[in-house]
């Protein structure tokens, strides 16, 4: 049976159909699991009216009435995280314990946001002058538009709406298309926890909802996270229209594996961060740089533990599950056949796989290539698939070069026993977020996330301190009270006295 899913307005769901609908897939079996609603420009309007009307009431809305909503909101996630990670696993493929782990980190970010009377405090200064005090106070912004990729359909809009939320702002969510229903959960669940109706919506589509709300007078702000090309647009259109816009794009993850390192360890890790979640993860290694003489002794080690992955049905207690849609899967596959041609060294075939599945699912084993050069499309261009190129580098210079000079520069993992090699390449490294040691170093919820160069546009990473910085804005109060000792007149300018 097919299902339906609409747009979540004004606490609750939308009334009205669609004239356009994408169809969403169950990724495992291949077949049509429901078709979704797509916004006009027109219905996006009516959902930013509302958004307007609810953000105006809840920007009054006191700390106190705005944690309640919020300790409730990570309530419910935290009772019902099975139902939410089936629902990921359905319409993404992921595997159950993936997904599970994509619903623990976004309610982090809602245990953040539980702490927003902190987080939002502004500043007092007494007698700045005589008997002049100055203050300053963060206010919130509005309307902010939330706009998330696939490969996250929970965790990425926990990034933002709980935060936008709790420094007062009403938030229109536009989820991706292809795996919508976990953001519905959310906005059924957030009004369940009591929150006035309007303050978080969500409306599907596809470019047209998107230029919509990048248009629209009443957004005020926009969170994006999505590929390079989509993130820059969505940052020149949002901020050509004055709004406030965080684009967070596209990566391609090196992973610098130096000689002292323990191989074992370092194969692991490149293996759960090369192909956990199929590889369709912004902070997942792509690229394994193996500084010489590492390379036979790692790429042998790598090898032995992809033959054991079992790829299938997420259901099914499978490590991989499959690629979102059949196109993406074809297009992936597609650079395993350009990486051939371009004389890497084909380690492990993932095009041959038999998954455990039934249907007709996307799937394509793990591929793991060595010999890879920066001149071949595997090596530039993120294929966000289960395809793993090992680079070999003959320094540390020469690694550390390879990543700079990519493009991208979202995440970045060294592996060494040595303390000062490490610091050394976290000065050096031209990227946001670093693991030493660590191949997957997304920063918790109260710290920030985001990357550099192509993978970010905008100064504002997600959540954290920068977060709240991000949906609210400044406003700095200088205020004397005054007595009659204070008259008299100068026209010159104000200074402390
Ligand atoms: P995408 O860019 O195709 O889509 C992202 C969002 O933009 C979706 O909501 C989609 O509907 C919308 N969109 C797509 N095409 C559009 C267009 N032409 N005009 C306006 N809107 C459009 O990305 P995706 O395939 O859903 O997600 C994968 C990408 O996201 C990868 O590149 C990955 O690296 C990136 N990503 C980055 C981060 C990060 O934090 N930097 C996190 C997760 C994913």
């Amino acid at each position: 049976m097919t299902g339906y899913i609409t747009h979540f307005v004004d606490g609750k769901p939308w009334e009205h159909g669609a004239t356009r609908q994408g169809e969403v897939h169950d990724p495992a079996t291949g077949q049509v699991a429901a078709l979704v609603d797509f916004a006009s420009a027109a219905e996006v309007g009516t959902v930013v009216a509302a958004a307007d009307r609810a953000a105006r009431a809840w920007r009054d809305a006191s700390l106190a009435k705005r944690t309640a909503v919020l300790f409730a909101f990570r309530q419910l996630i935290h009772e019902r995280r099975d139902e939410l990670a089936a629902a990921i696993t359905a319409e993404h493929g992921k595997v159950l314990s993936d997904a599970a782990g994509e619903v623990q980190r976004g309610l982090e970010v809602v245990e953040f946001a539980c702490g927003i009377p902190s987080a939002q405090r502004g500043f007092f200064s007494e007698n700045v002058s005589t008997e002049v005090d100055s203050y300053s106070i963060r206010q919130p912004l509005g309307v902010v538009a939330v706009i998330t990729p696939f490969n996250f359909p929970a965790m990425v809009p926990l990034w933002f709406a709980p935060i936008a939320i709790a420094c007062g702002n009403a938030v229109v969510l536009k989820p991706s298309e292809k795996d919508p229903s976990a953001a519905v959960l959310l906005a059924s669940w957030f009004a369940e926890a009591g929150l006035p109706d309007g303050v978080f919506n969500v409306v599907h589509g596809d470019k047209e909802a998107v230029d919509a709300l990048l248009t629209h007078p009443q957004v005020k702000a926009v969170s994006f996270v999505g590929s390079t090309p989509i993130a820059r647009y969505v940052y020149e259109t949002g901020t050509a229209h004055g709004k406030r816009v965080q684009a967070l794009g596209g990566a391609k993850n090196h992973m610098v594996v130096l000689p002292d390192a323990d191989l074992d360890l370092a194969a692991d890790a490149a293996v759960n961060a090369g192909f956990g979640s199929a590889g369709e993860r912004c902070m997942a290694i792509s690229v394994v740089v193996a500084v010489d003489p590492v390379g036979d002794e790692l790429v042998g080690k790598i090898a032995q533990r992809v033959a054991g992955i079992r790829t299938g049905d997420g259901r099914r207690g499978c490590d991989m599950g499959p690629l979102v849609t059949k196109v993406h899967r074809d297009k992936v596959a597609s650079y395993v056949d350009a990486g051939e041609r371009a004389g890497a060294k084909l380690v492990v075939d993932g095009r041959t796989v038999l998954p455990d599945a039934d249907g007709s699912g996307f799937f394509l084993g793990p591929t793991l290539f060595d010999q890879v050069t920066p001149q071949m499309s595997i090596y530039t261009d993120e294929i966000f698939g289960p395809v793993l190129s090992v680079v070999r580098a003959g320094s540390y210079e020469e690694a550390l070069a390879l990543v700079n000079g990519n493009p991208y520069g979202n995440g970045t993992a060294i592996f060494t026993n040595d303390g000062g090699a490490a610091r050394r390449f976290q000065h050096e490294v031209e990227v946001g977020m670093i693991g030493v040691n660590v191949p997957i170093p997304v920063p918790m919820a109260y710290y920030s996330f985001g990357g550099w160069k192509a993978s970010l546009f905008g100064d504002t990473h997600a959540h954290g301190a920068e977060g709240v910085h991000f949906f609210t804005r400044g406003k700095v109060v200088t205020s004397r009270w005054l007595d009659p000792s204070h008259g008299g007149l100068n026209l010159g300018f104000p200074t402390q006295h």
